[in-house]
């Protein structure tokens, strides 16, 4: 059995599942609240603080439109011609010609010619329900889209994207929104493998890397949330800190994938899951400057209880 250890990472990984890691739980970590402060916060006095703008909301594009033979039938073109014409601004230019909306609304009708009116089958049964076998954290890069790298169909994963694709610890006061995602993964999907995936040259990565955290912060959410990873800058850094500082970088991306799955431990209902075997913990790194996919394994023991 391999262990995963800093700097060997790397030559350790392979692109099957039967290399393993062994990750050491964590302690939960726990917020911190300040209560000495005389005056309330200015956000929860009564009074108001400011006035945001009221949302202008525009309907851009309606697409549940028929398509017939790759074109758009001619009700529905007249239909978007009148939606063009309403949406017309005071200077002449219409919103929906926009480019971007253009792109949308093409990389719709692509989907649903050729994907959503050829899978009947498929799409009948994801109008049902789902039922994933993966739940996949990966990271929110632009690059790196989990069902497009990995060729995951609708309904075959249940995907949250962060910066940096990490896991914090168990903790309701912090990370509500990543853990009511394991939450219903686990309990409600009951997924059968969770796998975290990093990847080449990642933004959040490099950030934890390069972030001095010495009480100075030039970032309103970036440097804390990519603090989840500090336990693989510092073994990074203790490790291979004399290597240059992208190949630091890289092995952090790894690290920190095996962070999370340590993190994931600390799920009252991920560990049931693990102990019953009906779950299981991957590590992934995809690298898309090489055209690499690795995955590796967790492997687990539980320590015996004592009793006297
Ligand atoms: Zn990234």
């Amino acid at each position: 059995m391999s262990t995963v250890n800093g700097c060997s990472l790397a030559s350790q990984i392979f692109t099957t599942t039967s290399a393993h890691s062994r990750v050491a739980i964590r302690p939960v970590s726990t917020a911190r609240l300040n209560s000495s402060a005389s005056t309330p916060p200015i956000l929860i006095r009564n009074e108001p603080v400011f006035a945001a703008p009221a949302p202008i909301i525009h309907p851009l594009l309606v697409l549940s439109l028929p398509i017939e033979n790759g074109e758009l039938g001619p009700v529905a073109a007249a239909k978007i011609d009148e939606i063009t014409a309403t949406l017309s601004t005071a200077d002449g230019s219409a919103a929906i010609s926009s480019e971007s909306v253009e792109r949308l609304k093409t990389g719709f009708i692509t989907f649903k010619r050729e994907k959503y009116e050829k899978n009947p089958a498929l799409y009948g049964e994801l109008a049902k329900g789902q039922s994933p076998t993966y739940m996949v954290f990966a990271c929110s890069d632009s690059r790196v889209c989990p069902s497009h790298v990995l060729d995951l169909q609708p309904g075959e994963a249940f995907v949250v994207r962060n910066v940096a694709n990490l896991v914090p610890p168990f903790d309701k006061t912090k990370y509500s929104g990543i853990g009511a995602a394991v939450e219903y993964a686990v309990l409600h999907l009951k997924v059968k493998e969770i796998v975290v995936i990093g990847h080449s040259a990642c933004g959040g990565i490099k950030g934890v890397m390069s972030f001095p955290y010495d009480g100075s912060s030039s970032t309103d959410f970036i440097e804390d949330w990519v603090k989840i990873a500090l336990p693989a800058k510092n073994k990074v850094l203790s490790e291979c800190g004399d290597t240059p500082f992208g190949d630091q970088c890289a092995t952090c991306e790894k690290e920190a994938v095996n962070v999370s799955l340590g993190n994931l431990l600390s799920y009252p209902f991920v560990r049931e899951g693990l102990v019953k075997k009906t779950l299981a913990l991957k590590g992934g790194h995809y690298d898309f400057i090489k055209g690499t996919f690795e995955l590796w394994g967790l492997e687990f023991s539980l320590s015996p209880s004592l009793s006297v």
